[in-house]
């Protein structure tokens, strides 16, 4: 199965939090999903992240290195309303919207470019326009007011966009790099789940032993076989 990059991320917490329905994850916001995915992390691979960037000048790899707690930020989303809206009054228009959530995310895959996503994503969010106490529509809203929304939006749920301040050792480029936790994690267990089927094959090669009794063995044990194993 091909994951869409918009559903690794729901996956990987479904797959973990049996309690709660994938409608349910599917409505919390990015950055309620990534606060979730970073917990996972922790709690999977510990606190300490390390991956490797491409400067965008030079094309040197990098690699960087941080701690979970140095990306999550605790303080949640801005109170909204009784409805889960927040709310933009300007120009003379009053706009009710919700924060982009992870079924929005899955609804853009769809689009054919930015300026398409970005335009479902308002559309999906906005709940209601008035100008001047009358009822409006989206088609009516001046760019900038779109482009207000959209930072009202980023600034309400801060943990959907984590960058990284990077320099590159080699021409000294600075720029903020994206972090995805999605994807970075789905990598993480991808490449994890590939090392454990390697040692399971290298030691039931060796022993006859079955998969049941290697992946049951504690990971001390597995990796003392394989030493002596490669010996
Ligand atoms: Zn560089």
């Amino acid at each position: 199965m091909i994951l869409r990059p918009a559903q690794i991320g729901l996956s990987l917490l479904s797959a973990t939090s049996h309690d709660v329905s994938y409608e349910e994850l599917s409505n919390l916001s990015i950055g309620e999903r990534d606060r979730l995915l970073l917990q996972l992390r922790e709690g999977i691979f510990g606190p300490c992240i390390t991956g490797l960037i491409r400067c965008p000048e030079c094309s040197e790899l990098l690699e960087v290195s941080f701690d979970v707690s140095d990306i999550r930020i605790e303080s949640s989303i801005e109170p909204s309303d009784a409805e889960g809206c927040l709310h933009l009054v300007s120009e003379g228009y009053e706009i009710s919207f919700r924060l982009p959530d992870c079924a929005d995310l899955g609804a853009i895959s769809v689009c054919e470019d930015v300026s398409e996503a970005r335009y479902l994503i308002l559309r999906r969010c906005i709940q209601r326009i008035l100008y001047q106490g009358m009822d409006a529509s989206i088609e009516d809203l001046p760019p900038n007011l779109l482009d207000s929304i959209e930072e009202r939006m980023a600034g309400a749920d801060p943990q959907a966009d984590v960058l990284l301040r990077a320099v590159c050792d080699s021409c000294r480029h600075e720029w903020d790099a994206v972090f995805d936790i999605p994807s970075f994690l789905w990598r993480e267990i991808d490449s994890w789940a590939r090392r454990t089927i390697q040692d399971v094959h290298t030691l039931a090669a060796a022993y006859g032993w079955s998969e049941e009794s290697i992946l049951g063995m504690s990971s001390w044990r597995r990796r003392c076989y394989l030493e002596i194993v490669s010996r």
